[in-house]
């Protein structure tokens, strides 16, 4: 099957997808993205997804590429031409095409969209969640407005790509305050000896996950008590229990951390109970 994406008001096969090289998203990642889980042919806290879009766009004073409504209804075509069960939608605007300046265009320029469907099969998610996944721990190089959710990924690529060479899942990045701030890719956690699931506070030096926010709420539902602060190294391989979150990584239990078991080194039973939670949990869309 043809997969299709949407780019600038067209639905054009993904292998005929393209941006100008003048898109101040090529020339200076002058953009932002967003990704939005589909299972089981769903959207998944795709309303939240949404909010983070536009609060991403407004921060950075990128227009808005469509008005919601319109957003909702291109996101909608991407999944049913694709024909999408499990994976996510990516969506990405750009401040648009302009001769290259740093500063932004003046007049204005239309600003680039882009929608695109990507599968992936569950299983796969389930299996590493079964065996729990390896992080490692590295510095944090990104700039100081990581809650925009900017495409500008250069430290984040370099960070999974240590991990990767290091036969790691995650990368957990280190602060100048010697805490961990989250991963490369996903929000960190851990469990204390007290059982408190605890993860960093929003503030500018994380992304407010939106699997995060969701997660919180079911915490508190659950009974258990979470605290929204950092925690250093130490503290998170002295934890009972450990893992990441993501929109499509869910609740992944951490097993070990630079080579140190956590626990017991198997998923921890608070992860995997959140886990078989979150969708059950989480607003579903269609
Ligand atoms: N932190 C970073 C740096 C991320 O890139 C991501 C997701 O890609 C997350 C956290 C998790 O956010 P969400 O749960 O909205 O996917």
């Amino acid at each position: 099957m043809t997969r299709i994406t949407y780019v600038n008001g067209r639905y054009v096969p993904s292998l005929e997808a393209q941006v100008s090289v003048e898109d101040r998203g090529y020339q200076f990642a002058d953009g932002v993205y967003e990704v939005c889980e589909v299972w089981d042919g769903e959207l998944i806290d795709e309303g939240r997804h949404l909010d983070r879009f536009y609060r991403s766009l407004a921060e950075l004073k990128i227009a808005e590429p469509a008005a919601r409504p319109a957003l909702k209804v291109v996101m909608r075509e991407i999944l049913a031409r694709n024909r999408l069960a499990n994976g996510y939608l990516y969506i990405q605007a750009t401040r648009g095409v302009a001769h290259r300046d740093h500063p932004f265009p003046d007049p204005p320029v239309r600003p680039s969209l882009v929608v695109a469907a990507k599968s992936l099969a569950p299983e796969k998610g389930e299996a590493a969640a079964r065996a729990g996944v390896k992080v490692i721990v590295t510095p944090d190089l990104r700039w100081k407005r990581v809650d925009i959710k900017s495409i500008s990924l250069l430290p984040n690529v370099l960070a999974r790509q240590e991990a990767r060479e290091k036969g790691a899942y995650e990368a957990w990045l280190v602060g100048d305050d010697g805490l961990i701030s989250e991963g490369a890719a996903s929000n960190a956690w851990i469990v204390d000896a007290g059982r408190t699931v605890v993860t960093r506070q929003l503030d500018r030096s994380i992304l407010r996950g939106i699997t995060r926010t969701t997660l919180i709420e079911l915490i508190a539902a659950e009974g258990l008590r979470v605290e929204e602060r950092p925690f250093s190294l130490k503290e998170a391989l002295d934890a009972r229990e450990a893992f990441i979150t993501g929109a499509t990584t869910l609740v992944m239990p951490v097993v070990e951390i630079d080579g140190r078991k956590i626990g017991e080194g198997r998923p921890g039973p608070v992860a995997t109970r959140l886990r078989a939670l979150f969708h059950g949990f989480a607003a579903h869309s269609n």
